[in-house]
């Protein structure tokens, strides 16, 4: 078994709840809606993802865990006061690799685990983590209904935001599709949170300040 990472790198979170907060970022190849090939994105169930997660791929052998904890707690600025070492486990889809041995590795190295998933495979019962974004995608089942955010790209057709306003989430953001819309998402977006106050607009903060 082995770990397939795209990319790891120290930033500052650019979306929703912890936008801002400085996190080492743990993007995983792979996802479960999209093969990350451009022939493939047309009949993809998820069609609309800006980030390349199959290029230049780092493998970790699974006994090579520590060495992969490692690489991502060297990133964080241990030698600076305040703060709190964080990681956002993101992808692709991290849950298709996120495992205990992993988890229990990162919380060992003093960080704190955020996870974003697009919600559609469950979380093994032995994963500790921290903090759960879902981001739900039309057209899935979405089998993480509960956690602490929950962040909608919008619009998405068959994924409005009424579908998801009564679940157990205790932070919900509407984030406008980047593309060639994006203007236009961003008024309607904002329009929608005026409308209905327990959502909260998300804007992607890193492209807003030119950062990865
Ligand atoms: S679910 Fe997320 S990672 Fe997967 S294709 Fe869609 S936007 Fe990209």
């Amino acid at each position: 078994m082995t770990y397939f990472i795209k990319e790891i790198y120290y930033t500052l979170q650019g979306e929703g709840a912890h936008s801002g907060r400085a996190a080492v970022i743990c993007r995983f190849a792979g996802c479960n809606l999209w093969s990350g090939y451009e022939d493939d994105r047309s009949k993809a169930i998820c069609n609309f993802c800006d980030t390349n997660f199959v290029d230049n791929i780092r493998r970790f052998a699974k006994n090579e865990v520590d060495i992969l904890a490692d690489t991502i707690a060297t990133l964080w600025p241990w030698n600076t006061i305040g703060g709190s070492p964080y990681v956002i486990c993101t992808g692709g889809e991290p849950l298709l690799q996120l495992d205990k041995p992993l988890c229990d590795a990162l919380h060992a190295n003093g960080f704190e685990i955020g996870v974003e998933t697009n919600g559609t495979i469950l979380i093994n019962s032995k994963i500790d983590i921290d903090w759960l974004c879902v981001s739900p995608k039309a057209n899935t089942t979405l089998l993480l209904i509960s956690g602490n955010e929950l962040k909608l790209i919008y619009p998405q057709k068959n994924a409005m935001p009424e579908l998801f306003v009564d679940l157990s989430f205790t932070h919900f953001f509407l984030q406008p599709m980047d593309g060639p819309d994006q203007a236009i998402n961003i008024q309607s977006t904002t329009t929608y949170c005026l409308k209905h106050p327990k959502w909260k607009l998300s804007l992607q903060l890193h492209k807003i300040v030119g950062i990865s």
